[in-house]
Parts: structure tokens; C-alpha cells; sequence
């Protein structure tokens, strides 16, 4: 009997990212966005690793530092749903140019990227895209890794 090669990795085959249908849920679920005071309403649809899309849109709040921006409100959804990576990124908002996620929302996603390759797809409202990988968006990024090779350096 021949034994059949064992496979390199046993992670499953998946389909790329299809970045159209992942912009068309993050501007499905942007109109749902809560800005009454900004009225920058922004919908963010993330591929997770089970391969279902988590989607989040900004939700305001009177208190202006409890607002909480679509990307992050789809991460938590994402963790929520027991997915543990993100595969690639929509996002949709802003009228002049595609909204880029803030310096909070892109440190939050590069927590749980697969890696620095996972691409942001950004999409205004007059359908202008434009797209950029992690690395780009957060160079030389603070990351789990980072801890890692903290704690193995300070064994020495
Ligand atoms: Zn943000």
C-alpha cells in the first residue's frame, strides 16, 4: 500500500478575495452608519478566515471619543463570529476620495491581518477606488510578532 504524501500545510484551499463584492457589503452596511454629528457615514466589510464577511459602520456618540469607526466595529464582529484572521479589507466612505482607515482602526487590523501583504480596498462615494496592502498603509508596524521577539530577547 502507498502512503499519500502528506500535504505541506493543512490549511484549507481558499478562493481570493473578491474585492467588488466585499465593497458592495461595505456599502450596503454603511448606510446604516450612526453619524449625526460628523454625517461621514462609512461601512467596512472584512473577509475573515472561516470565509464569511463581517461587515461594521461607524457608530457616533454624543461623547465624541466613544465613537467607534466601521473597522473596527466589523473586527469586533469578526472575533465575535469566531473567525481568527483577516483575509482583506473593504472600505466605504468619504466624498472627495476614498476614506483610508485612521491611524487607530489600521494598528486594530494589523492585530489580526493573515499578514502585511492582506489588501485595503477603498471606495468613495462617487465609486472612485484605490487600494493599498497593510504594509503600506502601517510600515514598519507594531505587531503580536513584535511582543514575540520581545519576549524571546529578554530570555537571553
Ligand atoms: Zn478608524
Amino acid at each position: 500500500m502507498t502512503r499519500k504524501a502528506p500535504r505541506a500545510r493543512d490549511e484549507p484551499r481558499r478562493e481570493p478575495p473578491d474585492p467588488e463584492a466585499l465593497l458592495a457589503r461595505a456599502a450596503e452596511v454603511r448606510a446604516r452608519a450612526y453619524a449625526p454629528y460628523s454625517r461621514f457615514r462609512v461601512g467596512a466589510a472584512l473577509l475573515g478566515d472561516d470565509g464569511a464577511v463581517h461587515v461594521g459602520c461607524n457608530v457616533e456618540n454624543a461623547s465624541f471619543g466613544g465613537t467607534i469607526c466601521a473597522e473596527r466595529m466589523a473586527l469586533g464582529a469578526l472575533v465575535a463570529a469566531g473567525a481568527k484572521r483577516v483575509e482583506a479589507i473593504a472600505v466605504v466612505g468619504g466624498a472627495r476620495e476614498p476614506a483610508a482607515p485612521c491611524g487607530l482602526c489600521r494598528q486594530m487590523l494589523r492585530e489580526l491581518v493573515r499578514d502585511g501583504s492582506v489588501v485595503v480596498w477603498m471606495r468613495d462615494t462617487k465609486g472612485r477606488t484605490r487600494s493599498a496592502t497593510m504594509d503600506e498603509l502601517l510600515p514598519f508596524a507594531f505587531g503580536p510578532d513584535s511582543l514575540a521577539r520581545s519576549k524571546a530577547s529578554s530570555r537571553r
